[in-house]
């Protein structure tokens, strides 16, 4: 006899608790800024990914407002039907003068534009390798493409070359940044790599955008990799950007197969104008301002420095994602929870998001954030280390 649905369900959230792998969601009461109250408690954030410190800009906020007055709210239909308005396509023609490419897509989220890039571009047949450390939507969009799925080891690119001389592979993905290690994808041999095998190079940027590279222009022109036809810029607008949703850089070709074919872009209501005209400003800042990428890095010396100073495993990341390794889930979770007692909010990460035995806080930097705060971070931390 299989047990009563329900009955099912609660004894497999029961494992997961005694697995220290269950999460339950922390509700927020101030915008996303380091000061924040979360379940009513006045907590220091190092967990956002507002890496410049635009999601609260008061500029940004003037744009969705002023937009509103002149769009109304929603959308009220997909792109292909009425829902793409001069806001929208003139996004996407500073995405594309941003990134250096002939033609940007909006997407309404980045795990919708992974999704639509890999089901448009391979199937049934195909191969397509991916990093193993790779974001959960590139590996979601293998799963619903169809084609076959390789891994390699992560950042191996002499394993991935083992890999293209055995199949036909038509796309190779990456994480420019990753997301949960901070350290960047190996680009330069992987372009050619990609440009070799004659496959697709995607590079999902969510964490390189506006952090690094050239006016926050991200992972590959940080490596002066200069745009070519094959390779597939994927960045979100959600992180550094400070809004919502995702775009997609390349070709004329790309875009307009995507336009075609990409499903996740086509059978869904195009995102607000409002929040298009608060990009187009965040989008503004974030190359505009140099200053907040360099206190950026002022803060991730600092922390790194202190880091070290305590003897905390630190991953050999510049950007400001710094994870601090903890092993298991149970240690992550203790770990975040002293912090939490000593006022300071850094959140576990634990599998299956990360593998299993490598549990970790991820502690995030942001330019919103001051020296002082750091240094209250490094605090805390240090009674973790005296407390091991
Ligand atoms: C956040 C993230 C995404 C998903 O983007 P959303 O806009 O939040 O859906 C995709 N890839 C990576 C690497 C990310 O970190």
């Amino acid at each position: 006899m299989s047990q009563h649905p329900p009955t099912h369900l609660r004894a497999q959230l029961d494992e997961l608790k005694a697995a220290h792998l269950y999460r339950h969601r922390r509700i927020r009461e101030t915008p996303q800024q380091p000061c924040t109250i979360v379940d009513g408690r006045p907590l220091l954030s190092f967990c956002s990914n507002d890496y410049l410190g635009l999601a609260n800009h008061p500029d940004v906020i003037a744009a969705f407002q002023r937009g509103a007055e002149r769009w109304g709210v929603g959308s009220g239909a997909a792109h292909l039907v009425t829902g793409h308005s001069a806001a929208h396509h003139a996004l996407e023609e500073a995405l594309a003068a941003f990134t250096g490419r002939p033609r940007a897509l909006l997407f309404s989220t980045g795990y919708m534009a992974n999704l639509g890039i890999i089901t448009a571009l391979v199937g049934r047949g195909d191969t397509l390798c991916q990093d193993r450390l790779n974001h959960a939507s590139l590996l979601d969009g293998a799963q619903l493409s169809r084609a076959t799925l390789c891994r390699y080891p992560h950042a191996n690119t002499a394993a991935l070359d083992r890999l293209l001389a055995d199949t036909k592979t038509r796309m190779i993905a990456t994480d420019g940044v990753f997301s949960m290690d901070g350290d960047l994808a190996p680009l330069s041999a992987l372009t050619q790599l990609a440009y070799q095998a004659s496959a697709w190079l995607l590079v999902d940027d969510a964490h390189g955008l506006g952090v690094i590279g050239r006016g926050g222009r991200g992972s590959l022109d940080h490596f002066g990799l200069t745009p070519d036809a094959t390779t597939i810029l994927m960045g979100t607008l959600g992180k550094s950007f400070g809004t919502f949703g995702a775009f997609v850089a390349g070709s004329e070709e790309l875009i307009e197969t995507l336009i075609q074919r990409a499903r996740s872009y086509i059978y869904t209501t195009a995102t607000p104008p409002a929040l298009v005209e608060a990009t187009c400003v965040s989008l503004r800042l974030a190359e505009r301002d140099d200053w907040r990428r360099e206190r950026l890095q002022a803060l991730i010396a600092r922390f790194r420095q202190g880091a070290s100073q305590l003897g905390l495993t630190l991953a050999d990341s510049l950007t400001p994602i710094q994870p601090i390794f903890a092993g298991t889930a149970e240690q992550a979770l203790r770990w975040s929870q002293t912090l939490e007692a000593a006022g300071i909010l850094v959140s576990a990460i634990r599998p299956p998001t990360v593998p299993a035995g490598t549990a970790r806080l991820r502690v995030t930097l942001s330019a919103a954030q001051t020296d002082a705060d750091v240094d209250r971070l490094l605090n805390a931390l240090s009674k973790l280390t005296t407390a091991i």
